[in-house]
């Protein structure tokens, strides 16, 4: 395996037909980083910036943050990583902010807490600003957004923070800004989102659990999360293709992306990028080589008049199978 996965990483993910999928990685830790570069990533679509906040006891000042995003940028320049702003609430916790709520999952959470605290919010993009200074690879991505108001007021915020920077004398570009498509609302609105950012990323594993509504870690009903549901599918479909009618690249940063039979659904609906673990990176990449865009295509296809998730997954599973 060793040898495959060496061999693999510095080939293109590209498909039989000549069509290049870019395949980035979700990352938290330093570490993730480092195996990420290892496996051939090219860039990060995902890292959650609550991961160093969660290793600390307070909230990390300006320039300990600026020290950890330097680190990331650092790690993959020239390469873009798309840092995600503090995505707290839900299922993450921070021991020294306490959250308490009879449902959390629909309660104070992600962009709705920062931009209730704009202090942190404005703490921590100064930090991603100063981070990317002479790197210019920096990309701010915006968790748990259901309306256009709350992108308007971030992207206030972030000009803010980055005209501040430039009065301070620091040499920044401004970075690209995008929004995640995570909830159900922010699906019927793709083409008024993608009129005021750069680009658009899907948490699938967030809109799955907010379309079915199933706790996505609730083991009860676990059985059904299904991510290959026919109205998450058709969802998807839906945000690629309001995506390309706006010219908004769009890719997927949630755990379909990084599945073998997701990301082979995801390319052939349009998605521009997907952004998975570093470990699962070479097996998608595999996989990806192994087929045509046209035949997934056509799979996808077939897929679409399904009406039910485990016939769906096995019909790909053994389609993928015959394929070889
Ligand atoms: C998602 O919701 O799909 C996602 C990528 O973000 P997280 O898993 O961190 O909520
Ligand atoms: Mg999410």
């Amino acid at each position: 395996l060793q040898q495959d996965l060496l061999e693999l990483k510095d080939l293109p993910a590209e498909t039989q037909d000549g069509h290049r999928i870019p395949l980035w990685v979700n990352t938290g830790l330093i570490t993730d980083a480092v195996r990420s570069l290892e496996r051939g990533a090219e860039g990060v679509g995902l890292y959650r910036t609550e991961v160093p906040f969660m290793m600390k006891d307070r909230f990390p000042s300006e320039s300990e943050q600026q020290k950890i995003y330097h680190q990331q940028l650092k790690t993959f320049a020239p390469n873009p990583v798309t840092m995600r702003t503090l995505d707290i609430g839900g299922d993450k916790a921070l021991t020294y902010f306490p959250i308490e709520e009879a449902n959390p999952f629909l309660g104070w959470r992600g962009i709705r807490v920062t931009l209730d605290h704009p202090e942190i919010f404005l703490v921590q993009i100064r930090a991603m600003l100063r981070a990317s200074e002479g790197l210019d690879n920096l990309r701010i991505m915006l968790p748990m957004i259901s309306s256009v108001n709350e992108v308007d007021e971030a992207l206030h915020l972030i000009y803010r923070a980055h005209a501040e920077l430039l009065e301070e004398d620091f040499d920044i570009v401004m970075p690209d800004v995008g929004v995640m498509i995570e909830v159900p609302a922010a699906v019927y609105q793709i083409r008024e989102l993608a009129a005021r950012v750069d680009f658009l990323s899907v948490g699938s594993n967030d809109l799955t659990q907010y379309l079915l509504a199933v706790d996505r870690n609730n083991p009860r009903v676990a059985d059904l999360y299904q991510a290959f549901h026919p109205a998450v599918l058709s969802a998807l479909s839906m945000i690629a293709r309001d995506a390309k009618a706006s010219d908004t690249p769009v890719s997927v940063c949630g755990e379909m992306a990084g599945s073998p039979l997701g990301a082979v659904l995801l390319m052939a609906m349009g998605y521009d990028m997907l952004s998975m673990n570093a470990t699962n990176l070479p097996k998608v990449k595999s996989v990806l080589r192994g087929i045509s865009q046209r035949w997934a295509q056509q799979l996808l296809e077939e897929v679409m008049q399904i009406d039910s998730a485990p016939i769906i997954v096995s019909t790909i599973q053994l389609s993928l199978e015959k394929a070889g």
